[in-house]
């Protein structure tokens, strides 16, 4: 059975059909139709699991067996969908051929940059890493035309390693702060001290052929929780994503995408009071919840050198250190206290914890759990839950890889028929 189509709630696309009972469309509308069936082939097929049929393809869509046939021949000969070997199925009728993401034509760079790190990745579009590069650096206080120089270096490495026949279709940028995606510029990243960059006049593109746009970086993250692969819905959709770096980012995420508030800087739980007489952050305020939770501020509250490792931390606690398990306590509390004043603005009461948070997720739980359910004025209904991302290092520039790669499956009309060898 396959799943339906992804897109927005109660909103299926009908496919257009020529019945022959009606005048003939212009060229111009058949060729918008059959971009608009392509996306919802593609889509379909992307979302489903397992494999769907041509035969499930056309149940979803509600389009005729013959029209998704067509559809998908396209879809296959532009290397947008492959074809597994044929199945016997239950029951009598031929043996239907499953449909999977094709990963061997189309890929995305994703890049990100990070306090403590560079990363290059090359993603395909079955969501393949095909190549990832990381540079770990210490980059607080550094120049951005230098350190934009230097990713556009790796970049292009990474795209003169690639296999032959795999098309970049576009790159992304991850960056710790807040950005105007539409202008690619930087407003302020307090944990690199950079402010006002332009982007796009700093990161040489000729380089990787392909344009950049930039995102933030929890934004950006939060989509390789709510995707398994580029197109392919995970099983959280709606949650707030709390990326634990240097310092604190975050993304609250509906129905699969992340709020992005008047100017898309909606999500900065990080930079949220929860002690007005507290430290002085980055940012120019007090007491902000990046203060007791980020990992630098963490880890030297518990007595550690500010680059241990969250291991070393978790060491400290379970062998009964007081200093580490008082930072730890005040960590979960900072935390319960911010992300529950989400939760009662926005009702989304799952909080995915990211970075160093996830590494010791397990020792924050308790508190931060205990914290969520008397903050949260809904909690005796429905209790907030705590949930861990993925290990993925470079969750970031992986999301970044992701929402290019969104763009060909919304629209593979444009990205086949431009292809050498292929006619429209
Ligand atoms: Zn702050």
């Amino acid at each position: 059975v396959p799943t339906s189509p992804h897109g927005p709630r109660g909103h299926q696309q009908r496919a257009s059909r020529d019945t022959g009972s009606h005048p003939p469309a212009s060229r111009v509308d058949q060729a918008r139709a059959r971009a608009t069936n392509l996306a919802l082939v593609a889509r379909t097929v992307f979302a489903a699991d397992p494999p769907p049929t041509r035969a499930d393809v056309a149940a979803a869509t509600s389009m005729t067996r013959s029209t998704v046939s067509r559809l998908v021949d396209d879809l296959v000969d532009g290397a947008v969908v492959a074809e597994l070997e044929p199945v016997a199925k239950v029951g009598p009728g031929r043996p239907g051929t499953p449909l999977v993401p094709h990963a061997g034509a189309f890929a995305a760079l994703g890049l990100q940059v990070n306090v403590g790190y560079l990363a290059v990745v090359v993603v395909d579009l079955a969501g393949g890493i095909r190549t990832r590069r990381l540079v770990t650096d210490d980059l607080r206080g550094s120049g951005p035309a230098v350190v934009l120089e230097r990713l556009a270096t790796e970049a292009a490495a990474a795209v003169a390693d690639l296999p032959p026949g795999l098309e970049i279709v576009g790159a992304g940028l991850a960056l710790p702060g807040i950005v105007t995606t539409a202008t690619g510029m930087l407003l302020r990243a307090p944990n690199l001290g950079w402010s006002d960059v332009d982007v796009p006049s700093l990161f040489d593109t000729a380089r990787i052929g392909v344009p950049v746009s930039v995102g933030n970086e929890a934004d950006l993250a939060s989509r390789t929780v709510s995707l398994v692969s580029p197109g392919h819905p995970g099983a959280l959709r709606d949650f707030i994503y709390v990326s634990g770096e240097t310092g604190i980012g975050g993304a609250v995420v509906i129905d699969g995408l992340p709020l992005p508030g008047r100017h898309g800087w909606a999500g900065e739980i990080g930079h949220v009071t929860v002690d007005p007489s507290g430290p002085a952050c980055s940012c120019g305020s007090t007491g902000c919840l990046e203060q007791y939770a980020g990992k630098r501020a963490l880890l030297t509250a518990a007595g550690l050198d500010a680059d241990a490792s969250t291991t070393a931390l978790a060491e400290r606690v379970r062998s009964g250190d007081d200093r580490a398990t008082r930072a730890v306590d005040r960590a979960a509390w900072a935390l319960g206290w911010a992300v529950g004043g989400a939760i009662n603005i926005v009702d989304v009461p799952v909080v995915v914890l990211g970075g160093h948070l996830r590494e010791i997720a397990s020792l924050l739980r308790p508190r931060l759990e205990a914290t969520l359910r008397e903050r949260v004025i809904s909690a005796g209904w429905v209790p907030p839950t705590i949930e861990t991302a993925g290990a993925d290092p470079t969750p970031g520039a992986v999301g970044a890889a992701y929402r290019e790669l969104e763009r060909v499956i919304a629209d593979p009309a444009r990205w086949i028929d431009a292809r050498p060898g292929t006619s429209g």
